[in-house]
Order: C-alpha cells, then sequence, then structure tokens
C-alpha cells in the first residue's frame, strides 16, 4: 500500500495534519497506537484563537466557556478579571480528539487505530513499519507526542519540559479558571473546570516533588474546601524557547506538535500549536513537496517561533519574579492576557508593551534587581 503521506498519533496535532492535507487531496494515513476514545491527560483548556482552526460542530465539545477568572499568590489572595466574550474553552480529551480524528477521516484520511509505528526506513520513498503491516509513504509525519518515536529515530532528545501533575475532582467553578503563581519555581498550580468538576494541576521545570506541592496546594487553597487529592497523574510537557528547541524533522520526515516540542513556556499551551502547526505543515507539503522542511520551517519560524520566544521571555521574568508578577496581573496586564487568549494581540506585545512596567514594579521590592534583570534579559 502506498500513501502520499502517513501521520503518526491522533492527537491534536496528528489528526490536524491529516485532516489538512486530505482537504488538499492527499492521500493520508493516520495510525494511532490506542483505540479511539482514548484517555489523554490534559486540563483541556484551549485559548479561544483556536476556534477559526477547527473543524465544523467543534461547539458541540466544549463542556465550559470561560471568559475570565483569578490569578492567585499560593491560593491566598488573588486578582479578578473577566471579560464580555468568551476567552478560553475547555473540552474533554478523549472526546475532542476523537472528533478531530473522525473529521480527518470524514475529509478523506484512513486511519489506522490500535496499530502503533515501530519505525522507517528509506529516503525518496519511506517504508514505515507498523504493528499492522510496512507502508510505503512519500512523507512521514511524527505527531506522536512527548515521547515521539519518530523523533528518536531521528536522534532528537528532549531538553526542556514542564513535569505536570493532575487529577479531577467535584466542585463548580462557575466557568471560571484559576491560575496561582507562588507554588513552585518555575511554574504554576491551576484549578480548571471540567464540565461540572474541576480538574486541578501544576506544572513546573524545577526539581519539586510535585505530588507533595500539589496537596499542599490544595490544602491551603482559600478556594477549595475538603478536597481530597486523589487519582493524580503526571506526564511531561515539552516547549521552545530558542529556535534550536523546535525539532521540525529531517528530508521527508516531519514532526508537529508535542513530538516538535511545540508548546509555549508560559503556560504549557500546546493544543493551539499544534493544530496551527499541522496546517502550516500542510501548506508546506502542498506548496513545495520538493523542499518541505525549509518551507515549513520557514512558515513556523514566522507564525509560531515568535509567540513561542517571547513567552518564554515573559516565563523567565514571572517565574523569576513570580509576587511581581502577581502584582501586576492585577491591573491591565490581566486585560491584555485576556485579549492575547481572544487572538487580539500576541506574546510579543504583551512583553515588549508590559516590561517597562514590569521593571518599574520590581524595582522598589528588590535590592539591586537591575542588575539580576539585564542578566535574565541577556541570557537565552
Ligand atoms: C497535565 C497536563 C495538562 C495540560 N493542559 C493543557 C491545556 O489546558 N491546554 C493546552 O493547550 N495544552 C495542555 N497540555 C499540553 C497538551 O496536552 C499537549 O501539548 C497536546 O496534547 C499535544 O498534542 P499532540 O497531538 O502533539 O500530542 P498528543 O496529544 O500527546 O498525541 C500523541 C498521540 O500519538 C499516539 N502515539 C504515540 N506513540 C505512538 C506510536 N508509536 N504509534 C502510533 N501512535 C502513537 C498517542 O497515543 C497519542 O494519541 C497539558 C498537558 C498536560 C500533561
Amino acid at each position: 500500500m502506498r500513501y502520499d503521506a502517513v501521520v503518526v498519533g491522533g492527537g491534536p496535532a496528528g489528526a490536524s495534519t491529516a485532516r489538512f492535507l486530505a482537504q488538499k487531496g492527499a492521500k493520508v494515513l493516520l495510525i494511532e497506537k490506542k483505540k479511539l476514545p482514548r484517555f489523554k491527560l490534559c486540563a483541556g483548556c484551549l485559548s479561544a484563537r483556536i476556534a477559526p482552526l477547527l473543524p465544523a460542530g467543534w461547539e458541540s465539545e466544549v463542556l465550559n466557556i470561560v471568559k475570565g477568572g483569578f490569578l492567585g499568590f499560593r491560593g491566598e489572595r488573588f486578582h479578578h478579571r473577566i471579560s464580555t466574550e468568551p476567552v478560553a474553552f475547555v473540552i474533554d480529551r478523549a472526546s475532542f480528539d476523537h472528533f478531530l480524528v473522525k473529521s480527518a477521516v470524514e475529509s478523506g484520511a484512513d486511519l489506522w487505530e490500535g496499530t502503533e509505528f515501530l519505525d522507517f526506513e528509506g529516503d525518496r520513498t519511506l517504508r514505515v513499519r507498523t504493528s499492522r503491516e510496512t507502508v510505503e509513504t512519500d512523507f512521514l509525519i511524527g505527531a506522536d507526542g512527548f515521547y515521539t518515536k519518530v523523533g528518536k529515530q531521528l536522534g532528537y532528545q528532549k531538553r526542556k519540559f514542564f513535569r505536570s501533575v493532575e487529577f479531577w475532582t467535584e466542585g463548580d467553578l462557575k466557568d471560571e479558571v484559576v491560575i496561582d503563581v507562588g507554588i513552585v519555581k518555575r511554574g504554576y498550580g491551576w484549578i480548571f473546570p471540567k464540565g461540572e468538576r474541576m480538574s486541578v494541576g501544576l506544572a513546573t521545570t524545577g526539581r519539586e516533588n510535585t505530588l507533595e506541592v500539589l496537596k499542599s496546594y490544595v490544602r491551603e487553597h482559600r478556594l477549595l474546601n475538603s478536597v481530597e487529592v486523589i487519582g493524580v497523574k503526571g506526564w511531561m510537557i515539552p516547549f521552545t524557547t530558542d529556535k534550536g528547541d523546535l525539532h521540525l524533522g529531517r528530508g521527508r520526515v516531519l514532526l508537529v506538535g508535542d513530538s516538535a516540542n511545540m508548546v509555549d513556556p508560559l503556560l504549557g499551551e500546546g493544543i493551539y500549536y499544534g493544530i496551527l502547526g499541522g496546517k502550516l505543515l500542510a501548506e508546506a507539503l502542498a506548496e513545495r513537496p520538493e523542499s518541505v522542511l525549509g518551507e515549513y520551517r520557514g512558515r513556523i519560524e514566522r507564525e509560531i517561533f515568535p509567540e513561542l520566544y517571547y513567552a518564554g521571555r515573559i516565563a523567565r521574568l514571572a517565574y523569576a519574579f513570580q509576587k511581581t508578577a502577581f502584582r501586576m496581573g492585577g491591573g491591565f496586564t490581566m486585560d491584555r492576557f485576556l485579549r492575547l487568549l481572544k487572538g487580539e494581540t500576541g506574546y510579543r506585545e504583551l512583553y515588549i508593551r508590559g516590561l517597562p512596567d514590569f521593571l518599574k514594579s520590581l524595582l522598589p521590592f528588590e535590592n539591586f534587581s537591575h542588575i539580576i534583570i539585564d542578566k535574565i534579559l541577556r541570557r537565552r
């Protein structure tokens, strides 16, 4: 059997790449190792700017429409902000990912679920070995998540990632989200609505014992009472701050989503970037099949990398000076952030316009802070 493209992984990045490619008339095979729908650990929060990238009917996947919420410091003090319009949508990943896969199939992609990608060989025509059979393809696309086998075969290793833990519990957040800083050294804690339940978790790039920190976060949080920490699961979230972190592939083998580290380093938002990456990859492949990698890299560096880069600069400051970040969150920074989630502005603008205020609000509180800030801004 021969395909134009074989896509490995039926998460948001893989399912969307398969859909965009099939819509452009490519003969596509989507391989997913699990039977669908499958569980995926994730808070499932989509920034509202994702809407134009989703297939028709996505609204029926939405459990909660978020218009704002709380920025907290250690679950003790809070700023509260609400927008007049939706800023985010919460979905259930098992159902949402299955919906995206079904949309890919409706667009013409073949699907092999319960089928594992094993390895590939070849240069122009690629022979892809799977647990079902071997297929031939012109292009292989790895969208197989954090532990990407496709990426490993290309020699990539993950260097930058959050370790995160999450559990679901009873509770009504009234369609608002809570994000707390001051919990871990570099990262944050969250409480998101999940239908009529809540997702509680934290993500950190530090070395803390995440389970212990999560327990004390929950115990001491003013908005949580008598919540039992049970059923906690952990997973990794890779991210990009520098161009070298983007693992986009080699020759006719391309990566997208978590396998390519296409996640922002401030919040760990990966669904939006994975789907946008799939769109850019499909466009590059359709328009420049002979130099697809260069074309893909160019599009990613123009449309996704600047966001990840400036999110990284914000993360560096915000997590180094978490009290100051919290203080600033009470003002128009939060309004700008809500606009970003809606797609009305980006991290570059948030960084450039927020930096002077951040420095001003930092200076009275930290000795020699200008030296530290200078160091942080130079270090990349
Ligand atoms: C606790 C937690 C909370 C998060 N919360 C959010 C959030 O609120 N919003 C947000 O945007 N992001 C969030 N993220 C990040 C988000 O989950 C990822 O960025 C996103 O899932 C990436 O999508 P993907 O398609 O690249 O990979 P995945 O969703 O990981 O999908 C990869 C797929 O590949 C399949 N696969 C793997 N290996 C093989 C193989 N060898 N053969 C065939 N198939 C294979 C897997 O079964 C899987 O279905 C969170 C992550 C975690 C861990």
